[in-house]
């Protein structure tokens, strides 16, 4: 006999796993969600910096995280499972008038949507985040309601209330198909054999363009390789853990154990699943931008590196919502860099669209797979 589901989720990161609890709870029926690997959270999630942060540029991101990041502050309260967060704040260090104009414009955005994101001088950056270059510098952006939290801890905790709410975790299995009938998601193709359902959560991370091509969506989603670097511990390295970002270069970095982890982007970064750490970058552009932004690291040594995907669309905005045909198939994806802080809300956002009809705590029709079609895109400017 064919196994059935009301709904499937595809990957077991921390939206699939926020997706299979909030659904579970919500009174879904029988929710599954299927792994590859063997473990959860190996995707992009294993390979995250944790930081959340209210400081966007866009509107609907701010809204996201207004909903999300009380999500991950009460986890530990509300479900009784341990989680480390850090409510160190995030600090960005401008550099250039273009910035600067763009980053006030933000927190007067950010400000008249009830978030506490204050402009300071570059002296004041300079107390907050001791030993940071004050060069060139001509303001900066703290918000104290930012921090670090472990994104392992909250995919565990997630798949352990989610099995507690019903759910089934079923990790070494890969969707190898969407089927469908006529205009209407009738199930999967597995590795383990066929699953019939009516609905999908497409929640594959960098991989979710794959598996949607399966049925004959089309993603705009690129995975890009983003290396991490964690140093051991050097004279003057950060006490508190907040998360300080060079706006100009998105080098940023906070306190790891007894050094720092820091990362950034590159103008010359591809497309690519290739997750090899590319030392080069690393020692060309990296390290030396990090000497010149937190001079105390000339004396860091490294003591551990690796490289994870961002999954970026166009907009850098999430894809979130049902797609028009086939129906029954949900996108909770594409999230360029920031979808760990947001996955607690988008979790519970897919289980209000999916149980109740329609989403019902951030309006996210915006951030439909359509606005690609239509052309509607309004970028978000603060990718760390
Ligand atoms: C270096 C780095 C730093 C980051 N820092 C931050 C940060 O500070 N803050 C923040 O909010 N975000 C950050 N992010 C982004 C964040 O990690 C991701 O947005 C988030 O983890 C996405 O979660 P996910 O569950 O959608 O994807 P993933 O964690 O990638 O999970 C998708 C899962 O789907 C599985 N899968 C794929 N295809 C199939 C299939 N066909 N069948 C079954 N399973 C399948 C994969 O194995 C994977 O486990 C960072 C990312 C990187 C790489």
């Amino acid at each position: 006999m064919t196994e059935t589901a009301d709904v499937v989720v595809v990957g077991g990161g921390v939206v699939g796993t926020s997706a299979a609890y909030h659904l579970a709870a919500a009174g879904a029926g029988r929710v599954l969600l299927l792994e590859r690997e063997d473990a959860l959270g190996t995707g992009s999630t294993g390979s995250c910096a944790g930081g959340f942060r209210h400081q966007f540029s866009s509107e609907i991101n701010i809204r996201l995280s207004l909903a999300s990041v009380p999500m991950i502050l009460s986890f530990q309260e509300m479900h009784g499972i341990p989680l480390d967060v850090h409510q160190d704040g995030y600090l960005f260090l401008v550099r250039s008038e273009a910035s600067w104009r763009s980053f006030v414009a933000a927190a007067e955005l950010q400000r008249g949507l009830g978030v506490d994101a204050r402009l300071l001088e570059p002296e004041e950056a300079g107390a907050l985040a001791p030993g940071v270059s004050l060069d060139g510098m001509i303001g900066a952006t703290f918000c104290s309601d930012d921090g670090i939290a472990d994104p392992s801890g909250l995919t565990a905790g997630y798949a352990t209330i989610a099995r507690g709410a019903g759910a089934e975790l079923r990790t070494g299995v890969e969707v190898r198909a969407i089927l469908m009938d006529g205009a209407r998601v009738t199930g999967v193709e597995t590795t383990g054999g066929p699953v019939s359902t009516g609905v999908v959560v497409n929640a594959a991370g960098p991989w979710a363009g794959l598996v949607a091509k399966t049925c004959g969506i089309v993603l705009p989603l690129e995975p890009v390789p983003r290396n991490v670097v964690v140093t051991g511990p050097f004279p003057g390295a950060p006490d508190r853990k907040t998360l300080v970002v060079d706006a100009d270069t998105s080098f940023y970095f906070h306190r790891e154990g007894p050094g720092v982890l820091m990362g950034m982007g590159s103008p010359s970064e591809r497309a690519s699943f290739d997750t090899t750490v590319d030392e080069a970058l690393v020692a060309n552009e990296l390290v030396p931008t990090a000497v010149r932004v937190f001079p105390p690291l000339e004396r860091a040594g490294i003591a551990r590196m690796w490289a994870g995907l961002y999954e970026m669309t166009p907009d850098r905005h999430p894809i979130i919502g049902p797609v028009p045909d086939p129906a029954g198939l949900y996108l909770a994806c594409g999230f360029s860099g920031h979808g760990f802080q947001h996955a607690p809300i988008v979790g519970k956002l897919l289980a209000e669209m999916i149980v109740e009809g329609q989403a019902r705590t951030v309006d996210v029709s915006g951030l439909s797979l359509e606005r690609f079609a239509r052309g509607d895109l309004a970028r978000e400017g603060h990718v760390v």
